[in-house]
């Protein structure tokens, strides 16, 4: 049976952390997919040269020069052999970049942004790869684009299953149709449109390609690897004295991504649940230790009280303009205006006169459609709010998180507790 191994870009964020993850794959004999998302904070850094160079501000070079700096150090620390010719390869993946980037954009953005952020993935297992071979750690270096297969969707590409399991099972099955341990390493976050651009799927992403593959290939389990313990019940940047959930099931890590934890993406449970493929989150500083098991058990799910914080939250509220309710016509306009502005709501409400909704306050999206909005409706707004949930609330746990807060918004069903507040 084949496993699949995700290491984010925090597991390769440096040479160290490369060697580390050359140790945690010869902790196991299995067949193994590994998928590996960019190096440390890699995608931020080509977003900054995608925005530049969509702007023309006549810095994308430099900002690209940096990231390729940055690779470089890395490969340098990790390869004695200045004439490896991973060296010459980086080089020329980022020369392509650079052809990219030369003449003014004539695509939008998120076509352009799709082709130089994938980059990042390329990069990391590229030299992950060399890594390991030179460590004696045979792998198979295979280009995503050839396996995951997606509309043409820019950032947020949706996938087409039945071309993905075609694709994915007939060039990588051959490759674990032998005796010897096979190591695969492919990338995360992203895919191909039919039309052979690059697509990708969706920051952090790469959670997500693991189950694809996982489901894909009928694989044993998918182990994420992390630089925490496991499924934590609270961000440890938010809070103190978390607790590792050791089991949860399927269903109740859907409910925590959904509400927005960030241990892992939202979308790689489904294809996990309908195959019932087990889903491990293990320390990739503490590789033997046991981690959280996240399967269709639910027995342990109400034992530990899970807290989600979303910061920088901004209510909006809408009325009609002459004080009449809002109904399900305004209602349905309303939604539209949200996925025009491709705004995601986080909570909403409403009362006789009003609807409210909670999101993230993206400079980017929230002014306009605030804009859109005020030319049919009443619009109030609310910044710098933080939406907390609870699960398996008690009293205790919610007069912890609400001390010298103000509560604005407040809404409890049997396991769950959300609050909107303000400090
Ligand atoms: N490198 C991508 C990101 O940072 C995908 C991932 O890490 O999952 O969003
Ligand atoms: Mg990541």
């Amino acid at each position: 049976m084949i496993k699949i191994f995700k290491f984010g870009g925090a597991s390769v964020k440096n040479a160290d952390a490369v060697r580390n993850v050359a140790k945690v794959i010869q902790l196991f004999n299995d067949n193994l997919i590994v998928v590996i998302s960019a190096m440390g904070k890699t995608t931020n850094a080509l977003e900054k040269v995608v925005e530049s160079y969509m702007a023309q501000d006549g810095k994308c070079f430099e900002l690209l020069n940096e990231s390729k700096e940055f690779h470089f150090e890395i490969m340098n620390e990790l390869f004695t052999d200045k004439n490896h010719k991973i060296f010459e390869d980086i080089h020329n993946t980022f020369v392509e970049i650079e052809w990219e980037i030369e003449d003014a954009p004539t695509r939008d953005f998120n076509y352009v942004y799709d082709q130089i952020v994938s980059v990042g993935e390329l990069l990391s297992t590229k030299i992950v790869s060399a890594y390991l071979n030179s460590e004696n750690i045979i792998t198979n270096w295979i280009d995503a684009r050839d396996l995951i297969q997606t509309d043409n969707t820019y950032r947020d590409a949706r996938i087409d299953w039945e071309l993905t399991e075609n694709c994915t099972t007939k060039k990588l099955i051959p490759l674990f149709d032998n005796e010897k341990q096979s190591i695969v390493i492919t990338q995360g976050f992203i895919g191909s449109s039919s039309e052979l651009f690059t697509t990708t799927l969706g920051r952090e992403g790469s959670d997500f390609s693991a189950a694809i593959l996982a489901y894909c290939m009928n694989a044993e389990s998918v182990t994420i690897w992390k630089d925490v313990p496991g499924m934590l019940n609270a961000d440890p940047k938010w809070f103190d004295n978390t607790q590792k959930l050791s089991n949860i099931s399927y269903h109740e890590a859907v409910e925590l991504a959904y509400y927005g934890a960030t241990v892992i993406h939202p979308k790689t449970i489904k294809p996990l649940q309908n195959k019932n493929i087990p889903l491990y989150v293990k320390s990739f500083v503490n590789p033997t230790e046991e981690g959280s098991i996240i399967d269709q058990n639910t027995a342990k799910d109400a034992q530990i009280p899970s807290f989600i914080f979303k910061m920088n939250q901004v209510l909006i509220s809408i009325g009609a303009k002459d004080y009449s309710f809002i109904m399900e016509d305004h209602l349905s306009h309303i939604f539209g205006l949200f996925a025009k502005h491709n705004v995601k709501i986080n909570l909403m409400q409403n009362s006789a006169i009003s609807f409210s909704i909670v999101a993230d306050n993206d400079n980017m999206k929230i002014p306009t459609l605030i804009e859109e909005l005020k030319s049919n409706y009443k619009v109030l707004f609310n910044e710098n709010l933080e939406l907390v949930t609870i699960r398996h609330y008690d009293q205790k746990t919610i007069d912890r998180v609400t001390a010298n807060k103000t509560i604005i918004v407040e809404q409890k069903s049997r396991n769950t507790v959300r609050m909107v507040m303000k400090d």
